[in-house]
């Protein structure tokens, strides 16, 4: 089941239920992208807000 990718929203977390599996992008037309830390120095500090755990 092919899903439609955004070729704006590159991803590689295949883990979640809104990447497309066969290719690295997402499915969604939008995503929130935030952050964990009070003060984000490092790529690592960031995150996909939009991110839902595929079962
Ligand atoms: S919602 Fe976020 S983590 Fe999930 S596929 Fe889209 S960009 Fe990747």
């Amino acid at each position: 089941m092919a899903e439609k990718k955004n070729t704006s929203i590159a991803c590689t977390v295949n883990n979640c239920s809104y990447h497309a599996q066969t290719e690295n992008y997402c499915t969604l037309s939008k995503i929130q992208v935030g952050t964990h830390e009070s003060d984000p120095t490092k790529v690592e500090c960031t995150d996909c807000q939009s991110f839902k755990y595929k079962m």
